[in-house]
Order: C-alpha cells, then structure tokens, then sequence
C-alpha cells in the first residue's frame, strides 16, 4: 500500500519534535481527498521527516502525532504504550480503588484513544470521527480482555444520537450500572446514561483532599452530579451534606451513593435545582462549599464571557460560606489556563469582599496525564481556600 505523505507548510517541526501532540489543517499542504483517517508520514517544508501521524480528513485537527521514529507506528508500537499505560496506573488501581482512567488519549501517546476501567467493565471512547476510525477496535478490546482485568469491553458514544450509546466491542454482555470502588467509597455509575464514560473520574485526589477536611462540617456541593464530594464529605464525617445538581438522575444517584456507603440518611439532602437559581434564594450558610460547574468555555472566543460567568457563580459561593469556612473551587475548561483561574478567583473573592488562604491547589489525578507541553490538556483545575 502507499504510504500516505503530508508537508507541514508552517515551522512546526520544533513545536512537533518538542512533544506538541497536534498539528491544524492551515498548517499543512492540501492533502488527497481521502474517505477515512490513516496514518501518515509528515515531512517539513523542505521536504525532511518529522513525523509518523494520524491524519483525519473529516476535521480542523488534521494531524495527531503518533511517533517520532523513522519506522512507522506498527501493532506492536501501540500494544507496548497499552502496557505502558497500564503500568502507569499501577499507584492508582489497587483492592480501594477499581475505576480509573487507563488510556488517557494524548497524554499516553494515544491520540483520541480514551479507556475507562469500571471494576470488570472497560469504557472506551473516541474523541471524533477520525480516531473512531483510525483506532482498531477488535485489537484494542482483546487486548483489554486479556491484560486489563476486564471481563467486557463497550464503546460509548460522544454524543447522544439515536443510536444506543453502549456497543459491546468484546466479552460478556455489559452491566449498563456497575458498583465501583474509589479511594474505598462506593459509587453505583450509569455507563449509559451518565456524563463521559459515567463518573468523573479526574477529581478522585480531590474528593479525597475533602474527605480529610470534612469533619465536623455542614457541606454544600453544588454542581454535585451522583454525590462524588458529598460522599466523600459522609465518609469524613461531616454533620450534614447538600447535594445541588439540575439533574434528577444524578440527584437519585446521588442519594442511591450517600445509603451505598452506610451513611445516615437523615445527614444529606439531594436537592433538584439550578446552581445559580439555588445560590439566589437559599439563604443558608455552611461551613464548606464546593463548586466545580461543568465546562463554560468551549472556545478562545467565548473565554472572555466563561471567565465572568466563573467569577460571579464563585463570589456567590463565597457568601455562602459560613464566617472561617471554607472553598472549594474546581473549572474543566481546558481554555481556562491555571493563570486565568487564580486570577479569576482573586477577582471572586475580591467581590466578596472576603480574603483566602490557599490550602491546594491541584488538577487532574495521575491516571489523567497530559503532554508535558500541552497546557491545553491539563484541563482540570482544584483550588481550596480557608476564607477569613
Ligand atoms: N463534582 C462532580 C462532577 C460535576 S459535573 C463529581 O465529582 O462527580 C457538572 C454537573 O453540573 C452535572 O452533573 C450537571 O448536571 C450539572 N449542572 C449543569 N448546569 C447546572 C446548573 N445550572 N445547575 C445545577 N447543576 C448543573
């Protein structure tokens, strides 16, 4: 077969070489029309190799890079990153804790390759039309089968379109809502109906950082989806928990997770409501809030207004929190830099006319790396103040 051979037409090849994971359309000569993603041979302008990539026709992101070798990429190059990933994880899978991510796309040198471990079940997902194709599904879920302790294999769906959004790539036929284990809490996750592969699981160290803290408090989290930080806030003891979350389903899972794990159920309320809409009317105040909202800028252009929506949600949070309390605030927008958010934060607390200590400041677990040069995909930001 022809080997399919792209030029870069921008000065990339420093940027590529450095471990930049993607190169954008505008910066290569017009390809061949071409019906699905391929791997690719991409030389600079002057016509010298730089890289072994996955070229995807269908989108803006035209190249992702796969090797920097002169041999190309083969089945063995990528079952040897699978074993790496998975000995990456080692720290993190243990008899506490069975869900984690094991393919982190990019930051395993696995480009739109995404696989979440749920105890026996393996989630995998493509970020787009040309890793879906690009990707050997049947290799990639034998392989799961055979070294990940999986018994079944399913891909979901991005998006929800009418198609059903599991599809058995391999194994027994999938539990669609297995009980997992985090840190030694229990979660019952929704592989089908929830968010991303069903839990997110970024936030793990987090929710452990607010279990330690947790004793003794009156705990609101908002923007709770199935009860991850309110758990973990029972499970440290708190005197009582919040839940707010527009979802009735994540609020049902979230009381279904609170009794899961033994605790009381007189001490967590899940209450069905819009964040912004709560924080106007409740006129209660606790002694810690946590706030992590889903994604609100999802592009440069709309980083302006993400970035005001942030800082009026958390100056409201703020008040919410009782006198010597405590913050925790956390934003997913990858356009969001760890800069923007602590100075957003500065503005925040500045409308609240409190001042913060910073106790943590961290992002995504290890089982979520990132390209030591790719800010782009340390998305995850956690900051936790004591407010005086
Ligand atoms: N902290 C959670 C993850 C939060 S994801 C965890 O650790 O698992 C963001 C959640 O915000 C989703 O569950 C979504 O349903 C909810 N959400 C989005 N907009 C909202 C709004 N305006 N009011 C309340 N909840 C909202």
């Amino acid at each position: 077969m022809s080997r399919l051979k792209l030029k870069l037409t921008r000065n990339l090849r420093r940027s590529v070489l450095r471990g930049h994971p993607w190169v954008y359309r505008d910066a290569i000569a017009p390809a061949p029309d071409l019906e699905v993603a391929q791997l690719a041979h991409v030389s600079d302008a002057k016509g010298e190799f730089v890289a072994w990539a996955m070229y995807d026709p269908h989108g803006p992101l035209a190249l992702r890079v796969l090797s920097l070798d002169s041999a190309p990429p083969t089945a063995a190059t990528y079952a040897a990153r699978f074993a790496r990933a998975l000995d990456l994880r080692r720290s993190v899978r243990s008899s506490e804790t069975n869900a984690y991510r094991l393919f982190a796309g990019e930051g395993d040198g696995l480009p739109g390759l995404v696989c979440d471990v749920y105890d026996r079940a393996a989630v995998v997902q493509f970020d787009g039309r040309g890793p879906s194709e690009f990707w050997p599904k049947a290799e990639i879920a034998e392989w799961l089968l055979k070294h990940a302790g999986v018994s079944t294999v399913v891909e979901k769906a991005r998006r929800k379109s009418g198609d059903a959004a599991l599809t058995l790539l391999a194994g027994d036929v999938c539990d669609p809502c297995p009980i997992v284990r985090e840190n030694g809490a229990l979660f019952r996750v929704n592989l089908e109906k929830g968010q991303k592969t069903g839990f997110f699981l970024d936030q793990r160290p987090n929710r452990d950082f607010v279990r330690s803290r947790a004793g003794g408090k009156s705990v609101l989290n908002l923007f709770s989806y199935t009860g991850g930080f309110s758990v973990y806030a029972g499970l440290g003891a708190a005197s009582r928990v919040a839940s707010v979350d527009v979802a009735q389903g994540a609020i049902d899972l979230a009381c279904e997770n609170w009794e899961l794990n033994g605790l009381a159920p007189g001490h967590h309320s899940g209450i069905c409501a819009d964040v912004f809409e709560f924080i106007a009317t409740d006129r209660e105040r606790w002694d810690h809030v946590i706030v992590d909202p889903p994604s609100m800028g999802h592009s440069e252009e709309g980083k302006a207004q993400a970035i005001a929506k942030y800082v009026s949600l958390f100056a409201a949070a703020a008040k919410k929190v009782k006198p010597g309390g405590e913050l925790s605030l956390s934003s997913c927008s990858s356009h969001v830099s760890f800069g923007d958010f602590l100075e957003l934060i500065e503005e925040a607390l500045s409308q609240a006319r409190l001042r913060g200590q910073v106790l943590r400041v961290s992002g995504q677990g290890e089982d979520h790396p990132f390209p030591h040069v790719c800010q782009e995909l340390r998305y995850l930001k956690f900051v936790h103040l004591a407010l005086w």
